[in-house]
């Protein structure tokens, strides 16, 4: 699955350097499942990225609470999973109803800005 997406983004010029992914259950207390932030540290270590100039767009509240804790900034997207979960958003944080509008608001070209509304 992860190879397929890998190749339609490398046709389409984009370029994943590492994918990441917890094989664990969430009973099974692991180290590496969101929102703990070992990721987001491992790849900050590695490639030495500034995690506080970086952001996690995710569709579930543990996406946005993996980078409060790995002190990145996260966008939820109402996509996906998104829809379901509105009643857990905390106010602070950024809504984008899309991946295109998420990607608007860290390029700061949000017409919505940040915050946009919400049920719950
Ligand atoms: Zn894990």
């Amino acid at each position: 699955m992860n190879r397929r997406v890998l190749e339609i983004l490398e046709r389409n010029g984009i370029r994943i350097t590492e994918v990441y992914y917890c094989p664990h259950n969430r009973e099974d207390g692991c180290e590496c499942i969101k929102p703990k932030p070992y990721f987001l540290r491992e790849a900050a270590g590695r490639y030495g990225i500034d995690l506080s100039r970086s952001y996690v767009i995710g569709d579930h509240p543990h996406d946005v609470e993996f980078a409060e804790n790995a002190g990145a900034k996260g966008i939820y997207v109402l996509t996906g999973h998104g829809g379901k979960h509105t009643a857990e958003l905390k106010a602070e944080w950024p809504v984008a109803g899309n991946l295109l509008e998420a990607v608007e608001i860290i390029c700061g070209t949000s017409e919505s800005a940040v915050s946009t509304p919400r049920e719950g």
